[in-house]
C-alpha cells in the first residue's frame, strides 16, 4: 500500500522537512499505516518562526485593522463548520476517538474562533489618571509576536483552537507543533484556512517529534510565548527550555480529578455523570474523573450501579454509531495502561470488572482495554495519584465531608472536580474549597469559550477560554507624555 506523504506547512506553502525525514503514522483501529508525516527539526523550526516573524512585522496581517482582523477569524471558524464531516474523520483515523464525539467537538470548535473574532477590537487601551503635573499617561495592549502551540492526540483541532482563536484575535501570528500521533488535522487545516484568506506565514504547521522539532521551537529566541498542551513531563521541559529567553508559557497538563459522591444525590444520574466522566474518551482525557470518591454508607449500592453501567459501554469501530470507546491511540499509552492496571493489583487494588486487555468485537487487531473498576484503593496508593489517561476509575470511600475534601486536595493535580449533591450550602462551601481549576455540580466536563479553564497544581499555568485571557497573547506598554514646555532636571523615580 502506497502510504500518504504530508509535509510540512510554512509560509502559506507546503514544505518537505530539510532533514528528508518522514515518519510513519498509522490508524489505531486497523493498525495499519496509512501516512508519512515529517520529522521535522531545528531547521524547519527556523523556517516556520522565520515566516511567523515576517508575517507579524510585515505584509497584510499587522496592516488589518481589528474589524478586519476579526472578519478573518470569523472565517477560520466558518471553514472549520464547513468541513467539520472531514476534520473529524481525519481525526478519528489518527487517535480512534469515536466519530461521534469528535464530530460533536468539532462542531463546537467555530464557536472559540467567533468569540474570539468578537474581543478582537475590544482591546481596548485606557487612559489613566496621572499624579505627576503636566503628564498624560496611557496603556497600550500590543500582541507579542510569534506563539509556538504544542498540541497532545487527544482533541487536537480543538486544543489548537484554544490557543489560535485568541492568539490571532490579538494581532499574533502561530507556528503549531501536533503530537506525532495527530499530525494530519492541523495541516489539513493550515491549508483550509489559508484557502479561505488567511495570509502566508500567519499560522504554520512543523511536524515531528517533540523532543526534536518540539524542543527546537520552544527553546528559538524568535518565539515569544508557548502555549503548550500535554503531559506534565512535556510541560515541564517546555517550561525548563523558554526560561532561558524568559518566555511566557501556558500549560495545560494531566489531572487526577475526582468525583465526589454524597448520599443526598440523585444517584441514578450521579452513576451516569460518574461512568461518562471515567470512560467517555476511553478515559483520554486530561479531565477524566478518574477517582470515584463515594460516601461509606452508599458504596456498595452506587458500586453496584457503576459496576453495571460500566458493563453496558460498548467497545468497537470508532466509525460507528453504536460504539461508545474506540481502542487505545497508541501502543505506548495501551502499555502504559496495563502497567497502571498491574501496579494497582500489586499495591492491594480488586477489579471489580474489566481489568483486561479484550479483543476488537469486529476480530480487528485494534488495542482494547476493558473499562475497569478497582476497588479497595486508598488515596496514597500509586493508583490514586499517577494519571493513567485510560478507561480506569479508582474507588474510594470517604466518610464526611471534611473526609471528603481531604482526600480529593491530597493530589499533586487540580484540574477538575465533580461534586453529586442536592444540598446547596454545602456545594459552596465544597466548590470554594476544592483545589481544581474546574468544579462541576450534578455534571461534569462543561466547558465553554466563554469560560475559563485550566489546573491548579500539577494541571498546570494559566487559563484557556474567557475573555481576560487573551491578554496573556498580549504585553501591555504605558506611555507618558509630557503635556508642558518644561522637563524636571534628573527624573527622580
Ligand atoms: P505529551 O506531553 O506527550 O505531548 C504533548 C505535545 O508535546 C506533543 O506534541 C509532544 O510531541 C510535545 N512534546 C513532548 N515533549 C516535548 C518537549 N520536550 N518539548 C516540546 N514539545 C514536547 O502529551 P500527550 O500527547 O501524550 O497528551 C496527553 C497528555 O495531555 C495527558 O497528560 C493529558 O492529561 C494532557 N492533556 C491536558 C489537557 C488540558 O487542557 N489540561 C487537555 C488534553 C490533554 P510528540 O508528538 O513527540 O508526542
Amino acid at each position: 500500500m502506497t502510504l500518504e506523504k504530508l509535509e510540512n506547512f510554512i509560509d502559506g506553502a507546503y514544505a518537505a522537512p530539510h532533514s528528508g525525514q518522514w515518519l510513519e503514522t498509522e490508524n489505531p483501529y486497523t493498525a495499519t499505516a496509512w501516512g508519512l508525516i515529517p520529522r521535522s527539526d531545528a531547521a524547519d523550526a527556523e523556517a516556520a518562526v522565520a515566516a511567523a516573524q515576517r508575517a507579524f512585522a510585515t505584509g497584510p496581517w499587522p496592516a488589518l485593522s481589528p474589524t478586519q482582523r476579526a472578519a478573518m477569524i470569523h472565517r477560520i471558524g466558518d471553514t472549520i463548520a464547513a468541513h467539520a464531516e472531514e476534520l473529524a474523520r481525519i481525526e478519528v483515523r489518527d487517535n480512534c476517538k469515536t466519530y461521534k464525539e469528535m464530530l460533536n467537538q468539532v462542531k463546537r470548535i467555530p464557536d472559540w474562533y467567533h468569540f474570539y473574532a468578537g474581543l478582537a477590537d475590544k482591546l481596548n487601551g485606557q487612559v489613566l489618571p496621572t499624579d505627576r503635573p503636566g503628564h498624560m499617561n496611557y496603556v497600550r495592549h500590543e500582541p507579542l509576536g510569534v506563539i509556538a502551540m504544542i498540541t497532545p492526540w487527544n482533541s487536537p483541532l480543538m486544543l489548537l483552537a484554544w490557543k489560535l482563536a485568541p492568539a490571532l484575535a490579538a494581532g499574533n501570528t502561530a507556528v503549531v507543533k501536533p503530537s506525532e500521533f495527530t499530525t494530519a488535522s492541523a495541516l489539513r487545516f493550515a491549508e483550509l484556512v489559508y484557502q479561505a484568506g488567511l495570509p502566508s506565514g500567519v499560522l504554520n504547521v512543523v511536524s515531528g517529534l517533540g523532543a526534536e522539532v518540539g524542543a527546537a521551537l520552544t527553546a528559538h529566541p524568535g518565539v515569544a510565548k508557548v502555549a503548550f498542551t500535554g503531559g506534565v513531563s512535556g510541560g515541564r521541559a517546555v517550561y525548563q527550555a523558554a526560561a532561558r529567553d524568559l518566555k511566557p508559557v501556558s500549560l495545560e497538563l494531566g489531572g487526577k480529578s475526582p468525583n465526589i459522591v454524597f448520599p443526598d444525590a440523585d444517584l441514578e444520574l450521579a452513576a451516569r455523570g460518574v461512568v461518562s466522566g471515567i470512560f467517555g474518551s476511553g478515559g483520554q482525557s486530561c479531565v477524566a474523573g478518574s477517582r470515584l470518591l463515594v460516601a461509606s454508607e452508599i458504596h456498595d449500592n452506587f458500586l453496584a450501579r457503576v459496576i453495571e453501567l460500566t458493563r453496558k459501554i460498548r467497545l468497537g469501530d470508532p466509525m460507528s454509531p453504536e460504539t461508545d470507546i474506540g481502542p487505545v491511540a497508541t501502543r505506548p499509552q495501551f502499555d502504559h495502561i496495563m502497567n497502571c492496571i498491574g501496579f494497582a493489583r500489586e499495591g492491594g487494588a480488586t477489579v471489580a470488572t474489566g481489568g483486561v486487555q479484550v479483543a476488537d468485537p469486529a476480530g480487528g487487531p485494534g488495542l482494547f482495554v476493558a473499562p475497569t473498576v478497582l476497588t479497595g484503593v486508598t488515596n496514597d496508593m500509586r493508583i490514586a495519584q499517577e494519571e493513567v489517561f485510560g478507561p480506569v476509575l479508582s474507588v474510594i470511600p470517604f466518610e464526611d465531608e471534611a473526609d471528603a475534601l481531604r482526600i480529593a486536595n491530597d493530589s499533586d493535580f487540580g484540574l477538575g472536580a465533580g461534586l453529586w449533591t442536592r444540598d446547596v450550602a454545602r456545594v459552596h462551601r465544597m466548590a470554594a474549597r476544592l483545589q481544581a481549576g474546574s468544579v462541576w455540580v450534578n455534571t461534569y466536563k462543561a466547558t465553554s469559550q466563554i469560560s475559563p479553564f485550566g489546573g491548579y497544581k500539577m494541571s498546570g499555568l494559566g487559563r484557556e477560554g474567557g475573555t481576560e485571557m487573551i491578554a496573556d497573547y498580549t504585553r501591555v506598554k504605558s506611555v507618558w507624555i509630557n503635556l508642558t514646555d518644561e522637563v524636571p532636571y534628573g527624573f527622580p523615580l
